[in-house]
């Protein structure tokens, strides 16, 4: 009988690597992996050469946590922006999401998770010590785009807790509809929630 077949163990511990990525399994870590050596110049030799640039180069902000060549970063010392508004965010994917958006123009703080009694997260976890020195510093209104999940809540909650007798205004996203969106296709809880905060025209 045959021995199974094992791929080189340097190139087995890549794979397994790749496998841990989000969104990849071992099934996609091998084709990613096999297509990178059969792509030496196109592809293997520029990943290696741009994961090594934002391994030196980028790291997180000290204020926000966004992540960044320059420490803060830039964001944070952009002086057309206003530092009064602040919005909360759960990962710099968020913060990305929202200046993709151009909605907004004020200063972020990524909180790098959010509360969970189940996976054991708590406020020590999160960057909220950086919260409360923003909220005694003078922040005016703090808005927090967090996700419509348990978690999101209990951190929202604990958020306005926080913030007790300081002069903050805290506003959270509208949760509703989305654009082009057709109400027989929404979840009942969305469009209970859009109904709740729904607005005079
Ligand atoms: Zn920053």
């Amino acid at each position: 009988m045959q021995d199974q077949f094992q791929v080189a163990g340097e190139l087995d511990r890549l794979i397994k690597i790749l496998a841990k990525l989000p969104g990849l399994g071992p099934r996609s870590a091998r084709r990613m992996a096999l297509h990178m050596l059969t792509r030496r110049q196109e592809v293997l030799e520029p990943l290696l050469d741009a994961m090594n640039a934002v391994s030196e180069t980028v790291g997180e902000c000290p204020n926000c946590g966004n992540l960044d060549t320059r420490q803060p970063c830039s964001i944070c010392v952009d002086e057309r922006r206003q530092g009064h508004e602040l919005c909360v965010v759960e990962h710099v994917a968020d913060l990305w999401a929202m200046e993709r958006s151009g909605a907004f123009q004020g200063r972020y703080l990524v909180l790098g998770g959010l509360m969970s009694a189940l996976e054991g997260v708590g406020p020590d976890e999160l960057r909220l010590n950086r919260l409360q020195t923003l909220l005694d510093g003078g922040a005016g209104e703090l808005i927090l785009a967090l996700p419509a999940t348990m978690e999101g809540q209990t951190t929202a909650h604990y958020i306005q807790d926080m913030v007790g007798n300081h002069a903050v205004r805290v506003t959270s996203l509208a949760r509703g509809i989305p654009l082009g969106g057709e109400l027989d296709y929404l979840d009942d809880g969305t469009l209970k929630l859009a109904f709740g905060s729904r607005q005079n025209l």
